[in-house]
């Protein structure tokens, strides 16, 4: 462990303030389940530490609305995750809060923590031994030539191939959820999917983000494209694991055909990713096996498999005609 100073912070304002003083070198702390562990390997190694806890103002949320919901930042998963309206009305975002970690790390992660978390790429968490163009820019991707069945399909480049790990993200890109962020220059809101950049060139810029900026809410607008909704999930085990591929996926049917369709997909892509060439191919027609499945094969289209990877194309495939599956049964619940 380095040594780094603390700051409290009694208001987003204030933690604003504190982290742009404090300078590149350091972050935000909120629930803390994914910048310790990163910083007993020594992969972070801030030289000041704000924390953001005691930010009363980020730490409720608000399902109630007509036209939104709204959750705070510091709401933590495993409370979102309980919501009564959200299991009811949007089953999608609860069961991507229910299905990620651990019962305990889901007490402790906040929200807003859960959509910055960092991949989980082993040579990235392993540190010196290992060249990571994300962790030390311009010494190599060891993933291309080493182990690589847990890494991306989607959105990869010739420097990075990292997964990112969320669930919660891609459930909220299937939403068009919107980020509320706090600069030095005053608040202002994005597309939840602006928020996340392909690694390209430069794989240590994962968001757009600036360091002195905080995520203050996300927002999702009300939709009865909720109600039939799931977010579907494969992994090696049944619990605390983390995605091979993942679907969140809502469907609003019209009589027997599909009137409105959201396919994310998670798990094989560097980035939440929005499958709407899928989308497109399902509104309008009924949503039969075989729909879904050609549905389910569009949402890889484009997928670049790595030497131990490419069993994952068919399994995202398969992973999001299920969810299809699984939606369109939740439509015509009686
Ligand atoms: Fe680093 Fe990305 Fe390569 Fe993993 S895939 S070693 S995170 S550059």
């Amino acid at each position: 462990m380095r040594p780094f100073t603390y700051t409290k912070a009694a208001t987003a304002t204030d933690a604003v303030r504190a982290i742009a003083a404090a300078g590149r070198g350091a972050r935000f702390l909120a629930g803390g389940t994914t910048l310790y562990d990163l910083m007993k390997l020594d992969v972070e190694v801030p030289t000041s530490i704000i924390d953001i806890n005691f930010l009363a103002e980020l730490g409720g949320f608000d399902t109630s609305g007509s036209r939104e919901l709204i959750f705070g930042a510091l709401a933590r998963m495993s409370d979102v995750a309980a919501d009564e309206r959200l299991v009811h009305d949007y089953p999608a975002l609860s069961e991507s809060l229910w299905m990620a970690a651990s019962p305990q790390l889901r007490n402790m992660a906040s929200l807003g923590g859960n959509l910055l978390q960092r991949t989980r790429c082993p040579y990235f968490r392993g540190g010196e031994p290992f060249a990571c163009n994300k962790r030390k820019p311009g010494s190599g991707c060891s993933a291309k030539e080493g182990i690589n069945r847990g890494h991306a399909l989607l959105g990869g480049s010739e420097s990075c191939i990292a997964v990112y790990p969320g669930d919660w993200a891609v459930a909220l890109s299937a939403f068009d959820a919107r980020v509320d962020i706090l600069g030095p220059n005053g608040e202002r809101t994005i597309a939840l999917e602006d928020l996340y950049l392909e690694p390209r060139a430069t794989p240590s810029l994962e968001t757009m983000l600036e360091f002195n900026e905080l995520i203050l809410r996300i927002r999702v607008p009300a939709t009865p494209l909720g109600v039939a909704s799931t977010f579907h999930k494969i992994r090696d085990r049944e619990s605390f694991s983390f995605a091979l591929a993942s679907a969140a996926v809502a469907v609003q049917m019209e009589a027997d055909a599909v009137r409105e369709v959201r396919i994310a997909v998670g798990g094989v892509a560097t980035r939440p990713w929005r499958a709407r060439s899928a989308e497109q191919m399902l509104v309008g027609r009924q949503l039969t096996a075989q729909a879904a499945r050609a549905a389910g094969e569009a949402a890889l289209q484009g997928a670049k498999p790595s030497d131990d990877n490419r069993f994952r194309i068919e399994l995202g495939a398969r992973t999001v005609t299920d969810a299809l599956m699984i939606a369109r049964q939740r439509a015509f619940r009686p």
